[in-house]
């Protein structure tokens, strides 16, 4: 199978790319984010496919890797690659994985609803989130230039505790990952924290300029407005009491929340 048929190449601008996979249930995004020195590759997909071939077609430049958060959706194809970010709160997580989640569990979701044909050489009973060791830890605010093109590192823990999203001022581009998307938002693992959730959505919809929202899943399509309308659906659970685990699947207008 041809690479590029598993993945969907989307030119955001001449130098920023969104590379999804559609033929999966998850709909998942990774963006390659160019520079003059280097390129950003914000997180690394399922691990279906080589998602380095795609990249390699659209730069040379020497590749950073940022991990939104360590859920094996975004750190498939980590291994591919030689620089690698991470928060410092799933530094643990991506040397010795993410407790709970059973290996069954993982490959079962990871090859359900599949709509286009897998690459021959994919076997699932040999997928296995990676692991490994970051070249370096990220901390809130931290600034990565990647040659007149700074990204800016926004911890924003809640669905996972070291999660961030990355934020570029000047274009005002906003990644999102898994803090938020179209369709059900979450928080209700065990290692998640609702509380946390809430607060990082109030601090991505304090963010004056923001052109694009580039989100970790589903719709590519999203406008500032949808982080106003999450962050009243967030404010009205927290006055009700329920920005808690297992208070349920929440359903607002275009916001569906389960915590
Ligand atoms: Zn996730
Ligand atoms: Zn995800």
């Amino acid at each position: 199978m041809n690479i590029n048929n598993w993945f969907t190449i989307e030119e955001i601008d001449s130098m920023t790319f969104a590379i999804s996979e559609y033929g999966h249930w998850e709909k998942v995004h990774s963006y390659l984010v160019i520079g003059d020195e280097y390129a950003a590759l914000i997180d690394t997909g399922i691990g279906i496919c080589n998602i380095k071939r795609v990249v390699d077609q659209l730069t040379s430049l020497p590749i950073k890797v940022i991990t939104t958060h360590v859920h094996w959706d975004h750190i498939g194809n980590h291994g591919l690659f030689d620089e690698i970010y991470v928060h410092e709160f799933e530094k643990d997580w991506l040397e010795n994985g993410m407790p709970g989640l059973p290996i069954e569990v993982i490959r079962r979701d990871v090859i359900r609803d599949i709509t286009k044909p897998l690459p021959e050489s994919f076997k699932i009973e040999e997928y296995e989130p990676f692991r490994g060791k970051p070249t370096a830890l990220l901390r809130d605010n931290e600034m990565i230039d990647l040659g007149n093109r700074i990204l800016t590192i926004l911890h924003t823990p809640g669905h996972s505790p070291g999660h961030l999203c990355v934020y570029e001022a000047e274009q005002g581009y906003l990644y999102t990952g898994d803090l938020l998307y179209k369709g059900t938002l979450f928080a209700f693992y065990p290692t998640t924290d609702p509380l946390l959730f809430v607060k990082s959505v109030g601090k991505i919809s304090r963010i004056e300029h923001i052109t694009k929202i580039l989100p970790g899943h589903n719709e590519m399509d999203l406008n500032k407005n949808f982080i106003t309308e999450v962050n009243r659906a967030c404010q009205d659970l927290l006055n009700k009491g329920l920005a808690r685990h297992g208070s349920g699947v929440h359903e607002f207008k275009d916001v569906k929340i389960y915590f």
